[in-house]
């Protein structure tokens, strides 16, 4: 495969790595789970300010070179690749704010354990890039879209984008990219009367809504108990419209529970907040600055920039990777659940003086 962003003469062919490209056994953690997904974040920046993720009126933001290059992401993903990650998604920030993104994503196209590379957008953007992107190898996209009423986006999010974002959904299946996904966070008094509206709207783009309840990660300074709708209650809600609803089996590391109307239609449900799935996490994270992150919840990181900047080899940062999945206990949605009297995870003086902590900095 050639492709005209990577630059003179540079193809799948010429892509060499130190570490031998094998489908090895992924290195498994202390709780017995394996590193088998990277989750990217290409920046920190976002063109929409949804009251869950990006309330303030400010922020502040990581200096741009600290901001790894195409080149260092396609190195830590060739290194991971090798250990045996084979899923990437790549997610910000909002993603296509992140120049010539298609470019990034034929890049690591090419490391040959890589299996599947997905996007996560608010969709802005989408119609403009989706077929560049799948023509770069992407194979899947999710957007976000928590609600079809125009106005409700605008106050909430404040963006007044809603029809290219509907465009974008549009222009993902015209491009091919499958599935397309539609990921809802669902809150208590703003979006909780669209479930029907919004799995209806999913039925007709055949794109699958996967509901999520509200979480008290970092950037959600206005969390609070009662603006969640648990998983439990969504089915209520769902099955007063469409009757029984059947859990579908196995789930593997996915995060979504699935399940089927009678029609034989599917939708998901993350409960991160009521039912945390972290035993069966198998996600890291990057940083749009190179941090990389063993929880969502994780208060820090293996500083892998400091590492490719200072030059060291592919077996050291390798080595230096397994070393610290294999000591991983973290299950940080869990022990949110369990804490008694739950609010906001940080408050925004800590926030400030360590970006890192924010959702949009480590990557939705
Ligand atoms: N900008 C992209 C987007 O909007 O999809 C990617 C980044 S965004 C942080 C990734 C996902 O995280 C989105 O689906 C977003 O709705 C979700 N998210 C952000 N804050 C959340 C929260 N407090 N609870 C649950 N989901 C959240």
């Amino acid at each position: 495969m050639r492709y005209p962003g990577l630059g003179a003469g540079r193809s799948c062919d010429s892509v060499t790595t130190a570490l031998t490209p094998r489908r090895p056994a992924a290195p498994l953690d202390l709780l017995g789970r394996p590193l088998k997904s990277l989750r990217i974040s290409v920046t920190d920046r976002c063109n929409m300010r949804c009251s869950y993720c990006m309330p303030e009126q400010d922020y502040v933001w990581l200096p741009r070179a600290s901001i790894l290059t195409f080149e260092e992401i396609d190195r830590v993903v060739g290194i991971v690749s090798t250990l045996g990650v084979d899923r990437i998604r790549l997610t910000g920030g909002e993603p296509l704010l992140r120049h010539d993104l298609p470019t990034l994503v034929a890049l690591l196209r090419c490391h040959a354990g890589v299996r599947d590379i997905a996007l996560t957008t608010n969709g802005i953007l989408l119609a403009r890039h989706a077929e560049q992107l799948q023509a770069a190898g992407l194979n899947r996209v999710t957007v976000s879209l928590d609600t079809l009423r125009a106005e409700r986006m605008l106050a909430f999010a404040r963006s007044a984008r809603h029809p290219d974002v509907l465009n974008g959904i549009a222009a993902a299946r015209s491009a091919g990219l499958s599935p397309v996904k539609l990921n809802v966070v669902v809150l208590r008094g703003y979006n909780d009367d669209e479930l029907v509206d919004l799995l209806e709207f999913g039925r007709q783009q055949a794109a699958e809504v996967r509901f999520i309840e509200y979480m008290d990660v970092g950037g959600a300074t206005g969390w609070s108990s009662d603006q969640v709708v648990s998983q439990r209650e969504i089915l209520e809600r769902l099955s007063r419209r469409y009757g029984r609803i059947e859990p579908l089996p196995d789930k593997g590391s996915a995060p979504a529970d699935r399940f089927a109307l009678t029609d034989g239609s599917t939708f998901g449900v993350i409960a991160s907040t009521t039912a945390p799935f972290c035993r069966s996490c198998d996600r890291s994270r990057l940083t749009a600055d190179g941090q990389w992150l063993l929880c969502l919840y994780g208060e820090s990181g293996l500083d892998l920039r400091q590492m490719l900047r200072a030059g060291q080899s592919d077996e050291v940062i390798a080595g230096q990777i397994v070393e610290a999945w294999s000591v991983r206990t973290d299950r940080g949605a869990e022990r949110r659940a369990e804490s008694p009297a739950r609010g906001a995870l940080y408050q925004l003086e800590s926030l400030r003086s360590d970006p890192h902590r924010e959702m949009h900095t480590r990557g939705g």
